[in-house]
């Protein structure tokens, strides 16, 4: 059983190494992100107060954050191992986080922190979409799908983007990312535990930079 997070600012690519892992090591990939978007989608009073913040590129508060990460680690899915992507994003998160793993028993073994360019980062954001049926990525130019209209993967028609993968409000998330979740990294780092991978490589090479940690 392997756990671990990571780090790095929106579009580094944690989404894409994360499900690349799961599939590889049977973890689950527990994206705050997701999660959050699925509020908003179900119309829960969690997503309507969590909608407009997400759009305009700022952070859902600490506390609703650390309630849904902590009910969804005691799920039995977890028990085999799991990866943060997007969680923790703030220096009272990753605090929290250590309280409720030290309560839980559990040992995080890998912190990893995808290194990047911010301005690279606008343009792999900005042509991203998924498929809406099996969740695989895509990107209008560094990923194009193989036949126009239709997933590689599971043959599907229907993709969405997301309605936060526009330049202003990534501008923003870039900031929230330097203000409030890049800390973090030294918080891991004076514990010795934190290790960096260039995430500015290939999607493949990126995925073999971090199996070479996780092992
Ligand atoms: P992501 O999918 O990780 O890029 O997250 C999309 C948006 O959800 C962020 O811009 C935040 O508004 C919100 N969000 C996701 N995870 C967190 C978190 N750990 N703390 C606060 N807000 C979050």
């Amino acid at each position: 059983m392997t756990n671990l997070i990571l780090l790095g600012p929106p579009g580094a690519g944690k989404g894409t190494q994360a499900k690349r892992l799961e599939e590889k090591y049977s973890l689950v990939q527990l994206s705050t992100g997701d999660m959050l978007r699925a509020e908003v989608k179900s119309g829960s009073d969690l997503g309507k107060q969590a909608k407009e913040i997400m759009e305009s590129g700022g952070l859902v508060s600490d506390e609703i954050i650390i309630g849904m990460i902590s009910g969804r680690i005691d799920q039995d899915d977890c028990k085999g191992g799991f990866i943060l992507d997007g969680f923790p994003r703030t220096v009272p998160q990753a605090e929290a986080l250590d309280t409720m793993l030290k309560d839980k028993s559990i040992n995080m073994d890998h912190v990893i922190e995808l290194e990047v360019d911010d301005e690279a980062m606008i343009e792999r954001i900005c042509g991203r979409f998924t498929c809406s049926k099996c969740g695989a990525g895509f990107h209008d130019k560094f990923q194009p799908l193989e036949k126009e209209g239709v997933c590689d993967k599971c043959g599907a028609t229907e993709f969405t983007r997301r309605a936060d993968d526009n330049e202003e409000t990534v501008r923003a998330r870039l900031v929230a990312y330097h203000e409030q979740t890049a800390p973090i990294a030294a918080y891991y780092g004076n514990r010795g535990i934190l290790k960096r991978v260039d995430g500015m490589a290939e999607i493949d090479a990126v995925t073999r930079q971090l199996e070479e940690i996780v092992g």
